[in-house]
């Protein structure tokens, strides 16, 4: 079945109902075939023995009915001279013509001979019953002297000739019959057993195709899992920023549109800061770009860190800016956190001797909250923030400046 298995899902399905329509029509075939056989072994029957038999008792029935009737009814005058010939007439032609259709009918040859043999006495008796009917037109009244004897010998011994025709034609008939079941039982067997093994056939192979399909059907699905877990890796990759594994830009852009949108839904606080480590030109020409990816890489770290809450997203938004997005935070918290995030990176330790304003790295945060409406500019959050950064840098660095001043907004927060 390694054929099925190798077939596309389309060509499986179709090779399936190939299976089963050709099925249909070997059994419709055969039982067309057989029905066919069995008629005509039934049309056998009723020509070759039934109509034959049928047709040699009526000859009989003529010879004891009407002609022997005929006669005595001559010899005793009780019909006239033209009822006579009439009926001796009409009745011969019968005989002759139930004769002729019987002799048409087909013959074995072993009943040839004495078929030829019962013609020869039919024509005898027919001669004798025409001498009659001669009589009877000669002279009337002539039939009174007819002897009664001769005529009941001739009847009764084309009685006892056409009498065994017809034993045989019984006998042919019943063996017709016999081999008539024989054969409906043979072919009722053989339809039994061809509709069996296609049956059976057709239920393997749907079996295995079935399977096969199973298959198909489960490796797609592992397929599809681990494409999905694919693209969510993708999906990852793009997201993050590879050096210090924190949200890059791209899922800034996405992040800040949804929950700006949200605190504008829910009129809730949203906090954004802007970061920039302080004098980071100097600390890569004092220390190389090597030491500085370092102190990016400790810096990220220090921020992943106290930013714990799910609603809290920490961004690496180029060189050594970071961004940071607090929902549902009050300027008072919000300012906690700015504090505490300068007091975390300064704490890290990470020697800085070219900065003038600490011995270690130490970064700077431009901070904006206030409550989100709808009539909160998008792009203001971000310009407010950077000009905070460039204050906080103005002023001595190492330290954030906060404001609630969304002037284009319409509340402020105090
Ligand atoms: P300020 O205190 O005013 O911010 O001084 P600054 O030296 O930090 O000023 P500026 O923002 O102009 O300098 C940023 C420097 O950060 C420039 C560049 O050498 C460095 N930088 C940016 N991206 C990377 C990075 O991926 N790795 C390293 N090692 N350095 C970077
Ligand atoms: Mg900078
Ligand atoms: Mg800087």
């Amino acid at each position: 079945m390694k054929f099925i298995e190798a077939l596309k899902l389309r060509s499986k399905l179709f090779f399936l109902f190939m299976l089963v329509t050709s099925g249909l029509i070997t059994v419709g075939v055969m039982g067309a075939v057989n029905i066919g056989a069995m008629k005509k072994n039934l049309d056998s029957l009723y020509f070759g023995s039934l109509v034959p038999v049928t047709e040699l008792n009526e000859i009989l029935q003529t010879y004891h009915g009407s002609l022997v009737n005929v006669v005595y009814k001559a010899k005793s005058n009780e019909i006239s001279s033209q009822e006579i010939s009439l009926q001796i007439r009409t009745s011969i032609d019968k005989i002759n013509r139930q004769w002729n259709s019987y002799e048409e009918h087909f013959k074995r040859n072993e009943e040839l001979q004495y078929v030829g043999y019962v013609a020869v006495e039919i024509n005898s008796i027919n001669d004798y019953f025409l001498n009659i009917l001669k009589l009877n037109e000669q002279k009337e009244g002539s039939l009174e002297n007819l002897s009664i004897k001769v005529l009941e010998e001739n009847v009764a011994y084309i009685h006892k000739t056409i009498k065994k025709l017809i034993k045989y034609e019984v006998e042919i008939a019943m063996y017709e019959r016999k081999k008539f079941l024989v054969t409906y039982d043979s072919i009722m067997r053989e339809v039994g057993l061809v509709l069996v093994t296609i049956i059976l056939g057709v239920l393997i192979i749907s079996f295995y195709v079935f399977k096969s399909i199973q298959n198909d059907q489960t490796k797609l699905e592992v397929a599809t899992k681990k494409l999905k877990r694919a693209n969510k890796k993708l999906e990852n990759v793009s997201y993050t920023d590879s050096l210090t594994s924190l949200h890059n830009r791209r899922y800034f852009n996405f992040v800040y549109d949804k929950e700006l949108k949200r605190a504008k839904r829910e009129r809730k606080f949203i906090t954004f800061m802007m970061l920039d480590i302080d004098f980071f030109k100097q600390y890569n020409d004092t220390y190389g770009h090597i030491e500085g990816d370092k102190a990016l890489i400790s810096v990220a770290k220090a921020l992943k860190e106290l930013l714990k809450r799910p609603s809290d997203y920490v961004f690496r938004l180029g060189g050594e800016e970071f961004g940071v997005i607090l929902s549902d935070t009050d300027e008072k918290n919000s300012a906690k956190v700015a504090q505490k995030i300068c007091d975390d990176v300064r704490s890290k330790a990470i020697a800085h001797k070219s900065s003038s304003v600490n011995a270690f790295v130490t970064i700077s945060i431009g901070v904006v909250c206030c409550v989100a409406d709808d009539a909160l500019d998008e792009e203001l959050l971000i310009t407010r923030a950077d000009e905070m950064l460039y204050d906080a840098k103005k002023s001595g660095r190492d330290r954030f400046i906060i404001t609630t001043d969304v002037s284009d907004a319409k509340e402020l927060v105090a």
